[in-house]
């Protein structure tokens, strides 16, 4: 564990003031509650469209919209919230956490995927209203402070600024920490943007504990002129992230686009969203993409 990031969050964790742990809500049983979301919503569904939420498994939440995922974990005193979705998406994040019976004040951390606005162009707005620190990759962070894409971003120059970050902190891969009692690791995984982060954490319904792992969007994609073949640090980078995600101990597999992990196939399919090769099955379904893109880079 970097001593570094356990600071960050015993500072945190003081700043806090550690309230009473947030009551749970009248959550109906997971299977009811997921049920209910895949009735509401299509695979690759609109980004804003709301939502209702559902329980994951143990203390680990879907808050974010019909598109774009946001999870919200109930620590012991605060709660985290991994990403925001877009601006207006936000607001149906932040009704959903109320649906759940918590504020969006009682979140005492938040954390970014990657630096685009379709999964973090809301946390301006939801770091205001938490007052939260927001916690993103090394590379990650200057873009989450400025709102402005980093030149090394594929995509660099496609999307609208997003609004500026009052208070970030950048992680590095492999940093570790409890916070709230939740045991949270961060894994680098750059490639859809140079500093995309992956999260995991343990959640457990009683004995029964999952980890869970927060897998970054990774899907090679650029604007017109950008060619990944041209950049070997970077797609050294990026295999190697494949290679660790692809490695993990993983039970749940969840991505900022739901559908690029199946989300709302698994939650109809008899087995659910549990998996024992979720995150090396989706690794594996990137490097087949990245394989493809680079074959057509070549033609
Ligand atoms: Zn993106």
């Amino acid at each position: 564990m970097s001593a570094k990031f356990k600071s960050f969050m015993a500072a945190l964790a003081a700043a806090a003031g550690i309230a009473a742990s947030p009551s749970p809500g009248d959550a109906q049983s997971p299977a009811a509650d997921q049920a209910a979301w895949a009735a509401a919503c299509t695979d690759w569904d609109e980004w804003d469209k709301p939502a209702p939420p559902y329980r994951i498994h143990g203390n680990s939440y879907y808050v974010g919209t019909c598109g774009i995922a946001a999870i919200l974990v109930v620590g012991d005193g605060g709660l985290l919230l991994f990403d925001s979705g877009t601006e207006a998406g936000s607001e149906v994040v932040t009704a959903n956490i109320a649906a759940l019976g918590y504020s969006i004040s009682d979140v005492k951390a938040l954390f970014v995927s990657h630096d685009h606005f379709d999964h973090v162009g809301g946390m301006a707005r939801m770091q205001q209203l938490s007052g939260a620190t927001v916690y993103a990759g090394w590379g990650a962070s200057a873009v989450i402070r400025s709102g402005e894409a980093d030149p090394r971003d594929p995509q660099a120059g496609m999307h609208p600024p997003m609004a500026p970050v009052a208070s970030v902190r950048s992680v590095r891969d492999g940093e570790a920490a409890s916070m709230f009692g939740i045991d949270l690791q961060a894994i680098a995984t750059p490639g859809h943007t140079p500093g995309a982060m992956s999260w995991s954490w343990q959640s457990c319904d009683g004995d029964d504990c999952a980890t869970i792992v927060y897998a970054d969007s990774l899907s090679p994609v650029s604007r017109d002129d950008y060619r990944f073949s041209d950049h070997p640090d970077y797609l050294a980078a990026y295999r190697a992230g494949l290679a660790k995600l692809g490695s993990l101990e993983c039970d749940i597999v969840l991505t900022p686009h739901p559908s690029a992990s199946d989300m709302r196939k698994r939650m109809l399919s008899k087995q659910g969203l549990r998996s024992s090769d979720g995150c090396k099955a989706y690794a594996k379904s990137i490097g087949k993409r990245l394989d493809k893109r680079l074959a057509k880079e070549r033609k």
